[in-house]
Parts: structure tokens; C-alpha cells; sequence
């Protein structure tokens, strides 16, 4: 990349990077490594970089610079530009194809919550009407989501808004104000008042805790996962979005579904070892002390957005065949680069 940081695109870039940390800090939009923004500067691709955080955006450069004509070549060539722009974030492709200035992409809870809905297309029209959105059924993020954006794009030009299925939404617009005013709007629209979940069994937990390898969550919302009985069976029904098995270190929905309190006086520590956490039916969650702090964003996100599904709401779970799909290459890269990054920072 030759091209020099002028003045100007500096002073363009600050919206963003302020932008960016309040969006990355507020677990609700995004969590850990998820979610990126991007701003397209004099045919440079601003993007946020693969593995950081946007709560960091002030403090850390987590901005980068591609060149915006050749990663729309890439896409053009069916080559994933995040494969050749290493250090690019893996969305690269999604922000070069759309065309606003300032793209923002959230792994927003309540968004979350309707996009896992077997009738979310319907439920949106109604929650979202009057605004210029499209719906994207799940597709792998990267260049297959890119080219699931074009499609729409080709006959919705004028779309700001895409929410995407077992996913998240994407944000469009002419500058951060604009990004920021329609983010609101549409946070207001697909607002979910979450259930709220009986109290965590603490004299059972910690007896479990106590002097062995596994620790409280500090996110007390969190064994809501455990104490919930509806998140229970929302849980137990497989994946609903891919930060699950990818933040989880598991293809198999079993890590998820709460199990009975097992006997003190069981081998329960060495049959559970592979585990980052445990969910306890009725009882709450404990997590491994090496937890890392991604696998804690994504427990947080996971217990909100389980919080703000019913009993009875159809339920489109990922296929075996996408959950292998988001742990092949890309998706195990992200995960190294999303536990490296902050693994050793406090929350
Ligand atoms: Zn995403």
C-alpha cells in the first residue's frame, strides 16, 4: 500500500475510530473481535483489522488501509480478498461491495434475536417497515455473503439496511452521524425486552469452584443459560449463529445444552475437561479459569440474545453442513487472531 495518510483522512478517520469504540463497547451491538467498520477514503478501504476489538478503536490503530479498486477486483475474480489482505478483517469483502461511504456491522442482540427466527423475513417487514432494508438468509461470512449482498443490491440499490440472517445487520451511509442515527433507529425497531431469568444456585456453584480448575462468570446475566429453563431448550436445538461453535472450540451443539448438577463426589472435572464452560441445569454457569476473554463476549452476547427468544418461536438453527463450513479455515484464523488479541486484558 503506497498511499500516504493525509491530513484529511485523518481527521475522517477519528468519527470512525469514535464510532467504533462506542459501538464495541456495548456488549449488546458487539462482542470480543466480532463486528467491523469501514470507511471508504479517496479509493483507500479503511477497515477495521482481523482479530482486534472495536472497543479498542481509540486507543489501539485498528483501522487499516486497502487499496478499495483491488479488493473489488477480488471479488470480481471470485478470490476472497481476506485471503489475500491477511491482516484485513474477514468481512472485507461485504464492505467493498456496498457502496456508502461508512459501513457498520454489529453483532447486535436483538437483531440477533429475530434473525434466527424461521419467519424473520415477515416479522421484519413489519418491525422495519418504512425503511430501505433487504434480508440476507444465512450465508458464510466473507466473499459468499458479499456476493449474496451484490444480488440484492442489483435490484434494491438504494438499501441502507441488511439484516442477515443467523447473523447480524449491516449499517450504511454517508458519514458516522448518519451510520449512528440509523443504528439507533433500527435498535429502537427490533428492541426485545429479555425474560428475566431466576437467580444462580451460589452455594452449589461455588462448591464446584471451589479449589478446582472451573470459576464463576463475571457476567452474572450469564447463567441465565443455566437457570432459564426456555434457554434451555432454545439451547439444546442446536447452533443459532456461527460465534457459537467458533467461539466454543466445538462442531457439536453438546457444549451448549445444559446438563444436571453432577455429584461432588463424581469424576466430573476430568469428564467435562475439554470444556470452556459448563451450563447446570436449573442451577447457573461456571466457566474454566483459561476462559478466554472472547469466549466470555461470546457467553454474555449468547445468554442475551437465548434471553430474548420464546417458548414457542420457530427456530432456524445452523445445518451440520454450515456450522463444518464456519469452522474451516477462515473461521479457526479468526478465532486465533480473536484469542490473541486482548487475551490478557481485564474486561
Ligand atoms: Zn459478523
Amino acid at each position: 500500500m503506497s498511499k500516504n495518510l493525509s491530513t484529511t483522512n485523518q481527521a475522517e478517520l477519528t468519527p470512525l475510530r469514535e464510532l467504533s469504540a462506542w459501538v464495541g463497547s456495548n456488549p449488546l451491538l458487539t462482542q470480543a473481535s466480532t463486528g467491523n467498520t469501514s470507511i471508504k477514503l479517496e479509493g483507500v478501504l479503511w477497515i477495521k483489522a482481523s482479530g482486534k476489538w472495536m472497543a479498542d478503536a481509540i486507543r489501539e490503530d485498528i483501522l487499516i488501509p486497502v487499496d478499495l479498486a483491488e479488493v473489488r477486483e477480488c471479488v470480481k475474480h471470485k478470490v476472497d480478498p481476506a485471503a489475500r489482505f491477511t491482516s484485513a478483517s474477514i468481512e472485507t469483502a461485504m464492505h467493498a461491495v456496498l457502496p456508502h461511504r461508512v459501513v457498520l456491522h454489529v453483532h447486535c442482540v436483538n437483531t440477533i434475536a429475530w434473525a434466527v427466527r424461521q419467519d424473520a423475513r415477515v416479522q421484519l417487514e413489519h418491525q422495519l417497515d418504512g425503511l430501505r432494508w433487504q434480508w440476507i438468509s444465512y450465508v458464510p461470512s466473507g466473499l459468499p455473503l458479499a456476493r449474496e449482498i451484490e444480488k440484492v443490491l442489483s435490484v434494491a440499490v438504494d438499501t441502507d439496511v441488511l439484516v442477515l440472517g443467523n447473523h447480524g445487520l449491516v449499517i450504511g451511509g454517508e458519514d458516522c452521524s448518519a451510520v449512528e442515527a440509523l443504528l439507533s433507529e433500527v435498535g429502537r425497531r427490533l428492541a426485545i425486552y429479555p425474560r428475566q431469568a431466576y437467580r444462580p444456585n451460589y452455594d452449589a456453584l461455588s462448591e464446584m469452584t471451589d479449589s478446582s480448575g472451573w470459576a464463576l462468570p463475571d457476567d452474572e446475566e450469564v447463567h441465565a443459560l443455566g437457570t432459564d429453563a426456555i434457554s434451555g431448550v432454545v439451547l439444546s436445538g442446536g447452533f443459532l449463529y456461527p460465534c457459537q461453535p467458533i467461539f466454543s472450540n466445538s462442531s457439536t451443539p453438546e457444549v451448549f445444552r445444559p446438563v444436571a448438577c453432577p455429584n461432588p463426589r463424581d469424576q466430573w472435572e476430568s469428564r467435562f475437561r475439554t470444556r470452556p464452560f459448563l451450563i447446570i441445569e436449573r442451577y447457573g454457569v461456571i466457566v474454566r479459569r483459561t476462559i478466554t476473554p472472547a469466549q466470555r463476549a461470546m457467553m454474555s452476547g449468547l445468554a442475551q440474545v437465548v434471553q430474548r427468544i420464546g417458548s414457542s418461536t420457530p427456530l432456524r438453527y445452523l445445518s451440520e453442513e454450515e456450522v463444518a463450513n464456519s469452522s474451516s479455515t477462515i473461521a479457526s484464523r479468526y478465532r486465533e487472531l480473536a484469542d490473541a488479541s486482548r487475551y490478557s486484558s481485564a474486561r
